[in-house]
């Protein structure tokens, strides 16, 4: 008879990467029992491979951005609760504009953000090189958000955990989630791995970009598809880039659904020293080949708006899979279909960012508290079944 975990638990979280450590995180302090099982070690999916932005800048009025301003404000409680030991920088973001067409544009899109909630300042051009001394030359504007902010993500899920574990969760790693048990009913009893039966009225597919296919062990339709970005990791550099910086067409990439490749650096510098420089989008499956001609059009980017980026060396670039949804929103929430299931996944470009409200609102959901606001645009029935 394959083990059972003992006491019963409340929750099975699938997934630990930064939204399950999240989902672990806010279940454990609502007085949850807490299992999460990892097929791999913490933060060995996407993850370990993405960076750290907590953007609002780049978020249009919605869905997202409600999630985004949500999690702003608990990345700011959890960065003092979880102190130094996640690399938390409440750093800003500064969106620029190459010419006036694009500043007239940033314009526009801030004057819709601020109606909800989002704190953005207009800088002029002249005043550019005040905020980043090293920024081109010749720029026509920009704008400047103080509520994006910074952590280093695989820190910041390994210490979520830890905190969720001295609240009581358990841990496990290196077992797949082969079975979601599911009774008469249709409603979740658990889940199997090779090693043991883990009983609970309540599972979280957190499995990002194989969230689908975990969705499909519990019988359900969820099309999370991956999409492949690369990073640029400098050698260490004093500090040259003070903030998040990135160009005005960066938004147009993050929204776009197309397959193919879409390049907009965001430049960042480090508590460490490297300066990274993020990132690509292209769906092309799970191909792990390093593709030169994106590295160079990053780097080249980059340069564009440090020129003095153009004479340092590049010390390693990674990739990672986006777990991305056609509609660019993840899936939280429980589903309707299958009683007991919860989906914390799909967020695409964003999980880092919008991981602590993911897990507020399934916490709540899972203490049948109200969540804070209207979980239908997330709900993971939205897609229809292929
Ligand atoms: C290049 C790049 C740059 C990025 N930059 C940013 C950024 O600046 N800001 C931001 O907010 N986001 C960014 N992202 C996106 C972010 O990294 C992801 O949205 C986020 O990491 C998703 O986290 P997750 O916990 O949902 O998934 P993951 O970290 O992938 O975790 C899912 C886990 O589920 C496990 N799993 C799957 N199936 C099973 C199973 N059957 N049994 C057991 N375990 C299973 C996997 O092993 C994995 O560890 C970036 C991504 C990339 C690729």
């Amino acid at each position: 008879m394959p083990k059972t975990w003992r006491p019963p638990l409340d929750v099975v979280v699938v997934g630990a990467g930064v939204v399950g450590a999240a989902c672990a995180y806010y279940a454990a302090r609502a007085g949850l029992a807490v299992a999460v099982v990892d097929r791999g070690p913490v933060a060995g999916g996407t993850t370990g491979a993405g960076e750290g932005n907590l953007l609002v800048s780049d978020k249009e009025p919605g869905p997202e951005l409600d999630l985004a301003l949500l999690s702003t404000r608990l990345w700011r409680e959890l960065a003092g609760e979880l102190g130094a030991a996640v690399e938390y920088e409440a750093k800003g973001g500064l969106v620029v504009a190459q010419a006036a067409a694009g500043q007239e544009a940033l314009r526009a899109f801030a004057a819709r953000q601020a109606a909800a909630g989002v704190v953005a300042e207009e800088v002029p051009a002249e005043r550019l090189r005040e905020l980043e001394p090293h920024l081109s030359p010749g720029m026509a504007g920009g704008f400047h958000y103080p509520q994006d902010a910074q952590v280093q993500p695989a820190l910041a899920a390994a210490h979520l955990l830890r905190a969720a574990r001295r609240m009581g969760a358990e841990l496990i790693t290196g077992e797949i989630v082969r079975t979601v048990r599911r009774g008469a009913d249709g409603a979740v009893l658990g889940v199997g791995t090779d090693r043991r039966r883990l009983d609970a009225p309540a599972v979280v597919n957190a499995a990002g970009t194989w969230g689908g296919e975990f969705a499909a062990l519990a019988g359900v339709h969820l099309p999370v598809l991956p999409r492949r970005g690369f990073v640029l990791v400098t050698e260490p550099l004093p500090r040259i880039v003070r903030h998040k910086v990135y160009a005005a067409d960066y938004v147009a990439n993050v929204a776009s659904g197309s397959a193919g490749l879409e390049t907009s650096a965001v430049v960042e510098g480090t508590p460490g020293g490297p300066v990274l420089i993020g990132a690509s989008r292209e769906r092309v499956g799970f191909d792990r080949t390093l593709s030169r001609e994106v590295l160079r059009r990053l780097a080249a980017q980059a340069a564009e708006l440090f020129p003095v980026l153009a004479d340092v060396a590049v010390m390693r670039a990674y990739r990672g899979f986006r777990p991305y949804l056609p509609d660019h929103l993840p899936a939280v929430g429980a589903d309707p279909r299958v009683p007991g299931l919860y989906h914390a996944c799909g967020h695409e470009g964003a999980g880092i960012g919008l991981a602590p409200a993911t897990g507020l609102l399934i916490a709540e959901q899972l203490t049948g508290k109200q969540p804070e606001f209207d979980l239908t645009p997330f709900r993971a029935d939205r897609f229809p079944a292929a």
